[in-house]
């Protein structure tokens, strides 16, 4: 199949990695859903910028942590362009630097919310579309884990690196389970990437400070991370599934 047939989704699609990912997967051809939970107007953007280069993109709201969300997210993409061949499970929150003996449960809540509920409820949405074996053509899930699932991040964060770490092993196990409906599951692991997370996490110039323990000496671009992406969906990727792939510049 020829990629302008394909349709994928990305969550938190309106800024950051989401936002290069979803621009670089217009000009090979997919259309593209944009998904927002609430930054409307930079999501707007996003699908304005691709169509003026004569791609086709759509936005729409959801919160991948609410399930009623989720299902009418997935029910709005078949209902707009009848078919969901790709999901790029993006959306994540990173909240403010610090050990895990001030972290409070309404926050820890939040963090798995977001970056696991919602990375599990929209892999059994999308998995429920593309089965071969229920009537789909297959297809390909990359979820957006981190480096931190393997360092741990200690008085950082270690809500969010545990949250990747269960991403890692959802793609694992996901990939295993659905293999034989012609679905590949993979993850990508950034490193250290400029976009505004780290402002969120309070810190916004981390990506420099934490640069110097980067054997390739610097940060990423949200592109970088894309590229990977955007190989992992395609056919190149056709017999690769349950990989974790670190873009952290040999961190
Ligand atoms: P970002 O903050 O720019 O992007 C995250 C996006 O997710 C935002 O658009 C945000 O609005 C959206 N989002 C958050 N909660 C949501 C929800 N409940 N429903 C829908 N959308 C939601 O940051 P980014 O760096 O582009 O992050 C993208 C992914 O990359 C995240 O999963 C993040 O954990 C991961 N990551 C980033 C880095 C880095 O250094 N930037 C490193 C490793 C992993």
């Amino acid at each position: 199949m020829q990629n302008k047939d394909r349709v994928l989704l990305i969550t938190g699609g309106s800024r950051g990695i989401g936002a290069a990912t979803a621009t670089l997967a217009a000009s090979r051809g997919y259309r593209v859903v944009i998904n927002y939970r609430s930054q409307e107007a930079a999501a707007q953007s996003v699908v304005d910028a691709i169509r003026q280069q004569g791609g086709e993109a759509l936005a729409l709201q959801a919160d991948v942590a609410r399930e009623d969300d989720v299902r009418r997210l997935f029910e709005s993409i078949v209902d707009h362009y009848g078919r969901l061949d790709a999901l790029v499970n993006n959306a994540g929150i990173l909240e403010q630097q610090g050990p895990l003996r001030d972290m409070t449960a309404t926050r820890l809540q939040r963090v798995f919310d977001t970056n696991i509920l919602g990375s599990f409820l929209c892999a059994r949405e999308a998995v429920q579309r593309m089965s071969s074996r229920e009537g789909g053509e297959g297809g390909a899930i990359v979820n957006v884990s981190s480096a931190a699932s393997r360092l741990g991040s200690p008085n950082e964060y270690v809500d969010y690196a545990a949250s990747k770490a269960a991403i890692d092993t959802l793609t694992i196990g996901l990939a295993k389970e659905v293999a034989a409906d012609g679905i590949r599951v993979n993850a990508v692991r950034p490193g250290v990437i400029y976009t505004e997370i780290h402002a969120s996490g309070g810190e916004p110039g981390r990506v420099d400070r934490v640069k110097a323990q980067v054997p390739m000496g610097r940060g990423g671009q949200p592109q970088e991370v894309a590229n990977a992406i955007l190989w992992l969906l395609s056919d190149e990727a056709s017999y690769i599934t349950g990989a974790l792939i670190d873009i952290s510049g040999g961190r």
